[in-house]
C-alpha cells in the first residue's frame, strides 16, 4: 500500500560548478503515516522520521535505479532499541522501531531523540544494488540525534564531507506538523573559502521544521543555502510504501517448512492465524482451510 501526500517531494540539485551536490525534501506526509501506523510517541516519531528522511536523502544521492534499495539500521543503547528504515530508488520508504512507546525527558522544549536512541551503538547502511551486488557500511553512533550520525557515516564510510539537517515537529496530539530537511555534499575542488561560506550559511539557517512551518519549500531551502544560485536537477515524489501482501506472507509461511507450519496450526488458539507486517502494521488473517492449503504446499 502506498500513501501519497502532494506536498511531499525531494529535489536534487548541484551548485558551484557541480562541486556541491544538494538535496532537500518535505516528507511531512510520510512521517505522519509512519507515526500513525506505528503509534509512536513524540521522541520516537522524531527518531523514526529523521532516519526515514536520512534514508531518502541518501538514496537520492547514491541509488541509480528505481529497484535499488537502501536500508538504514540504527541500533543504540536507548529504550527504543532499534530504528530501521528502507527506501528505494522511487522514493518509497517504510520503517520500524523496537519500541514505539518510550519517552525521554526533553530539554528546552526539544524532542530528546538521543534519549530514546542512545549514544552508544551503531548505524549501518546496506545498499542492495541488484544483480546480487550488496554494499554495507557501518559506523559507531557519534550523537544519537541521527542527522549527525548520518553525516559521520558519509564522511567516514563514503569519504564525502556532508551536512545533514533533518527535523520532525510533533503536535501535542502526537500528529506530525512538519518533517523535512536537506543534505549538502562537498565534492573535491572546493576552496577553503567556499567551504567556509557554505558552512556559515548552514549554521545560520533556521531549523528545517521552522522553515517548513513558515511555508518554505525544498527549493527555497536550497536558495537559502546557495543564494548565488544552484542548478536544479530533478524532483521526485516521496511516499510511504510497504510491498507486503497476503501472497507474500503466504509464500513466507510456506517457506517455514512443513514441521513449523504444523506447529503453528496446532498451537493456534484463535479461529484463524494472524500475521502482522512489522514494517506497516498491516494484519493478515488466514482461515484454518487456508492454513491447510499452506501446509500442503509446505510438504
Ligand atoms: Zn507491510
Amino acid at each position: 500500500m502506498t500513501t501519497t501526500n502532494h506536498t511531499d517531494y525531494l529535489v536534487r540539485a548541484t551548485a558551484l560548478d557541480e562541486r556541491v551536490r544538494a538535496f532537500a525534501l518535505n516528507a511531512t506526509g510520510v512521517v505522519q503515516e509512519l507515526q500513525r501506523r506505528h503509534d509512536t510517541y513524540p521522541a520516537v516519531t522524531a527518531a523514526l522520521g529523521r532516519t526515514a528522511m536520512g534514508a531518502l536523502l541518501l538514496s537520492a544521492s547514491t541509488l541509480k535505479e528505481p529497484d535499488q534499495v537502501l536500508t538504514v539500521d540504527v541500533r543504540g543503547n536507548g529504550p527504543v532499541r532499534r530504528v530501521m528504515v528502507t527506501a528505494d530508488g522511487r522514493g518509497q520508504v517504510r520503517g520500524l522501531v523496537g519500541d514505539p512507546h518510550v519517552h525521554a525527558d526533553s530539554t528546552n522544549g526539544k524532542l530528546n531523540v538521543r534519549g530514546v536512541v542512545g549514544t552508544e551503538g551503531y548505524l549501518a547502511v546496506t545498499k542492495d544494488l541488484g544483480m546480487r551486488e550488496t554494499y554495507r557500511g557501518m559506523v559507531e553512533l557519534v550523537s544519537g540525534e541521527i542527522g549527525d550520525d548520518l553525516a559521520y557515516y558519509m564522511a567516514k564510510s563514503e569519504q564525502t564531507p556532508s551536512a545533514v539537517g533533518i527535523g520532525v515537529f510533533v503536535n501535542p496530539d502526537l500528529t506530525v506538523e512538519a518533517a523535512g530537511g536537506y543534505l549538502v555534499q562537498l565534492l573535491p575542488g572546493l576552496s577553503d573559502d567556499e567551504i567556509g561560506a557554505i558552512e556559515q550559511r548552514i549554521a545560520a539557517l533556521p531549523h528545517p521544521t521552522q522553515l517548513l512551518r513558515e511555508g518554505t519549500t525544498p527549493e527555497q531551502m536550497l536558495e537559502r543555502i546557495f543564494p548565488e544560485g544552484y542548478t536544479f536537477g530533478d524532483r521526485q515524489d516521496v511516499t510511504f510504501h510497504c510491498p507486503c501482501s497476503r501472497e507474500r506472507f503466504e509464500a513466507a509461511i510456506v517457506s517455514l517448512g512443513h514441521e513449523e507450519v504444523t506447529r503453528i496450526v496446532e498451537e493456534e488458539e484463535q479461529p484463524y492465524t494472524e500475521v502482522v507486517c512489522h514494517f506497516c502494521n498491516e494484519t493478515y488473517h488466514f482461515s484454518p482451510d487456508e492454513m491447510q492449503a499452506i501446509l500442503a504446499a509446505a510438504r
